[in-house]
């Protein structure tokens, strides 16, 4: 079965809320117009609507039809069986350099990363569920804020997103430039990598730039540890197993003729497995302390975790790629596909629960949809809403099947 005719009729909607939602984007927790619709919506089709995790999170919660007519055990629902689909929220800081009618009216702030569009996919399909109720058991609608940097996922997680809203699988999805519209791709195991950041501060003894010898230069020193650091991705680190560590602030001094008292590098470490996520913070620490001492300067050292790596389980991402398939075509979905070195907070969500996070084509580079995630000329590209949102559906029908 392709796309759910149903939802082909609901196109035009989910458009006009994507673009709605684009033209007001929200960042980090300040989502509350763009929760407010969400709510609004929810409840307009009789789904129960709770509000207030991570302050402006929503989570909807549609109770299916029981064949059996059996009696709504704990809370659950019919069936007792509950799932969980996540669509994130929020915008980014980007100044948008588009000049369509539905680009940001809020100057500085831009959805970049398609936000608009997994929550209006998330909501067609709520809307057909709740009109239709073809499944058995509850799916809980997760509207998540914050995603980009602040961790909106941890944060629903730590507040009892799954005490509240007991789920046996959760699901995300993301658009993906580069990738055709009408193709999707997943894997398996490790898909994105985690994201941690820190901060080295090299402290020396400034002096008159003539006159090196009287003080300590910090500069010199900074400049070997972002080298040195290289070595942990090329020498110390299993080729097979990728690591990023990269130096991305470099700040020191003010003027020409004077050598400053300190450094401060910043910069990102990404990878796939805890055990070298706990060996990059200490290598960096360990090669940033030996030089500082080798040249007689202090070192101060932060090293603080962001989000962990995105792992998809095995049964679920192989009933993600079924239903991916029935909705695309088995020829569209890559199963397998190679992992991101990017990363993504429903990683915290499938800590805590096993599920699947799957990738739909936004559009081919060079065409529709092709421009990159974060890119001050992006645009979500609407005509894969459908899509989206029969993957959404049908991934619900699936999982919990009528007299299942
Ligand atoms: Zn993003
Ligand atoms: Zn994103």
């Amino acid at each position: 079965m392709p796309i759910i005719n149903r939802i082909a009729e609901f196109h035009d909607d989910m458009t006009a809320w994507r673009r709605d939602l684009h033209r007001h984007p929200e960042t980090a927790f300040e989502e509350r117009r763009t929760a407010d619709l969400v709510a609004e919506k929810l409840a307009e089709w009789g789904i129960e609507v709770h509000r207030g995790l991570a302050e402006t999170g929503v989570v909807g919660t549609l109770h299916g039809r029981n064949a059996k007519g059996a009696s709504n055990r704990s809370g659950k629902g019919s069936g007792g069986r509950a799932i969980g689909l996540r669509a994130d929220m929020d915008a980014l800081h980007i100044h948008e350099l588009n000049d369509f009618d539905h680009r940001s009216t809020d100057d500085g702030k831009m959805h970049a990363c398609g936000h608009d569009g997994h929550t209006a996919m998330l909501l067609g399909a709520a809307r057909y569920l709740a009109e239709t109720r073809n499944f058995e058991g509850t799916v809980h609608f997760i509207f998540q804020p914050a995603e980009e940097n602040e961790g909106g996922g941890r944060v629903m997680v730590e507040q009892g997103l799954f005490e509240k809203f007991p789920v046996e699988s959760v699901y995300g999805l993301h658009n993906m430039p580069g990738l055709a519209t009408g193709r999707a791709g997943l894997r398996a195991g490790s898909a994105m990598a985690s994201f941690d950041i820190f901060e080295i501060t090299v402290t020396g003894d400034g002096t008159h730039a003539a006159m090196p010898h009287l003080g300590n230069d910090p500069i010199v020193v900074a400049a070997q540890i972002v080298g040195a650091l290289q070595t942990i991705a090329s020498r110390r680190s299993d080729p097979l197993e990728p690591v990023v560590v990269s130096i991305t602030q470099f700040h020191a001094g003010d003027t020409w003729n004077v050598i400053p008292e300190q450094v401060v590098l910043r910069g990102t470490a990404r990878c796939f497995k805890p055990e070298v996520r706990d060996r990059i913070e200490a290598e960096i620490g360990k090669i940033s302390e030996g030089l500082c001492a080798a040249h007689g300067a202090t070192l101060e050292y932060r090293y603080e975790r962001r989000y962990p790596a995105l792992v998809n389980s095995e049964r679920e991402t192989e009933l993600a790629a079924r239903v991916a398939a029935e909705v695309l075509g088995a020829d569209h979905v890559e199963v397998g596909a190679p992992p991101l070195m990017g990363s993504e907070d429903f990683a915290y969500l499938l800590e805590q629960r096993p599920g699947c996070y799957i990738w739909l084509g936004n559009g081919a580079h060079g065409g529709p949809g092709g421009c990159t995630v974060h890119n001050p000329r992006y645009d979500f590209n609407d005509e894969i809403s459908v899509l989206g949102a029969s993957y959404w559906a049908r991934l619900v029908e699936t999982t919990l099947p009528r007299g299942g």
